[in-house]
């Protein structure tokens, strides 16, 4: 029975998609990358955005009609929060929620196994997530197929409650992972040849508050750095406020630990931070930044910019903007407010004009643009540690630095870690050469 994936959303999903493949191999199913050859398709949903539902939606109903007789399994955020938009679409067999999702090999084996396909034609299993308070022991991940960058479960679920977020309502509760099963799982990706990991989950700063002796993310950072060898460790996005003082003393001595961080702001005026219910002001978001520039000078420094939150002035905005401006991120990732269902702001009144948002998302882009533009000139003549990712048609390697930069090369890259000094820019990141 051969299986195809195709995976919406955020770092986390594609870590549920990758367990949720190999404990299907694992029980004799066969994963395939050619969605003609599938006898199931599974899809893992996102549900952040209006756009990232949409964009699922279309791809279940353009298979239901290209693959008549494929069965679709929809699973996932979706799946929790807005199941009506897939229960009735062409071939949607399954539809299993956040956390019955890990059991989809059992499911789609009980199916087969049932004489002459009895049973309903649809099943749905969901809810359950409302139910989970810790996190639900599962095997490992022991690699990430066709991935340099490997990806490892901290914690899902979130306890902050922002107003425009469908998170905590598809993901439940914040759940940490018991540290033992991360070092287990980073060491085994580390002995399937991948030189970095991505600590990731849902709310990582919340890491360790429900498990007993509450180790913090940064007492987790330290177990794996000291059961690994060489492998490096990317921290996925961290609420600013909770990047605390050992944590930055690791990020400016460890070597092993990536100097970049995603720290997601949303916004920089202090009256749309208060109605996005988010846990903290522009003052005290730059003191938290502060206290992480001046250990680590200038690291890779992103965050995410929510534009045209209800009630969104063009004072707000510009106050937004300037405050932003000030900042040294080194990127933006900007996203235009999307009305979640179910989440308080999609009942606020005073949403911007849509022309006046498109705007506004256009003038952050521009400014992340620029603040790319100059860390990448900071870089040059600088010794970038990088990992290969990829090679281009032309043969031109493809690399990642530990600051988040992309830097490319002549030829082939040498396994693991090196050293690429920068010499110029060149697309979206600098053109370096391998450091004898
Ligand atoms: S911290 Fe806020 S934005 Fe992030 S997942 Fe939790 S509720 Fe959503």
């Amino acid at each position: 029975m051969k299986v195809f994936f195709n995976t919406f959303g955020c770092k986390t999903n594609q870590y549920d998609s990758a367990l949720l493949g190999q404990s299907l191999e694992r029980s004799g199913f066969e994963l395939t990358g050619k969605l003609e050859q599938a006898d199931w398709v599974v899809v893992n949903t996102c549900s952040v955005t209006k756009r990232g539902e949409d964009k699922a939606c279309q791809w279940v109903r353009k298979v239901g009609r290209e693959f008549p007789g494929v069965g679709i399994a929809v699973v996932g955020c979706s799946v929790e929060v807005s199941a009506g938009r897939f229960r009735e679409l062409e071939g949607v067999g399954l539809l299993l929620g956040t956390e019955e999702k890990f059991r989809l090999g059992e499911v789609l084996r009980e199916r087969l196994e049932r004489i002459n396909g009895s049973g309903p034609a649809l099943e749905e299993q969901r809810g359950r997530i409302g139910l989970t308070g810790k996190y639900e022991g599962r095997e490992i991940l022991s690699a990430h197929a066709e991935r340099a960058r490997a990806f490892v479960k901290i914690q899902d679920g979130c306890d902050n409650r922002c107003t425009y977020c469908i998170v905590p309502y598809a993901r439940g509760r914040s759940r940490s992972r018991p540290w033992e099963q991360i070092v287990a799982e980073a060491r085994a990706l580390e002995e399937a040849g991948h030189y970095e990991a991505v600590l990731t989950g849902i709310h990582i700063g919340g890491y360790g508050r429900d498990l007993a002796g509450r180790p913090s993310l940064s007492v987790l950072v330290e177990k794996v750095l000291a059961a690994t060898d060489r492998i490096r460790l990317r921290l996925s996005s961290v609420e600013a406020t909770e990047v605390d003082s050992r944590l930055i003393e690791l990020l400016s001595r460890e070597l092993r630990l990536c100097r970049h961080l995603h720290l997601p702001l949303q916004h920089g005026s202090a009256s749309v931070l208060a109605r996005m219910g988010r846990k903290y002001n522009p003052e005290e978001y730059k003191a938290a930044l502060d206290r992480v520039l001046d250990s680590l000078g200038h690291p890779g420094l992103g965050t995410d910019v929510i534009a045209g939150f209800p009630g969104e002035s063009e004072k707000e905005f510009e106050e937004c903007f300037n405050y932003i401006a000030a900042l040294p991120f080194t990127y933006l990732h900007v996203f235009p407010y999307s009305p979640r269902p179910g989440t308080p702001a999609a009942l606020l009144a005073g949403r911007p004009p849509v022309a006046a948002v498109r705007e506004r998302v256009r003038r952050m882009r521009e400014l992340s643009k620029k603040k790319q533009e100059n860390f990448l000139k900071e870089q040059l003549g600088s010794r970038l540690s990088v990992l290969h990712e990829s090679r281009l048609s032309s043969g031109v390697s493809v690399c990642r630095a530990d600051n988040y930069v992309r830097a490319y090369h002549r030829g082939a890259s040498p396994a693991g870690g090196f050293i690429l000094v920068a010499e110029r820019t060149w697309r979206d990141g600098v053109w370096g050469r391998l450091e004898c």
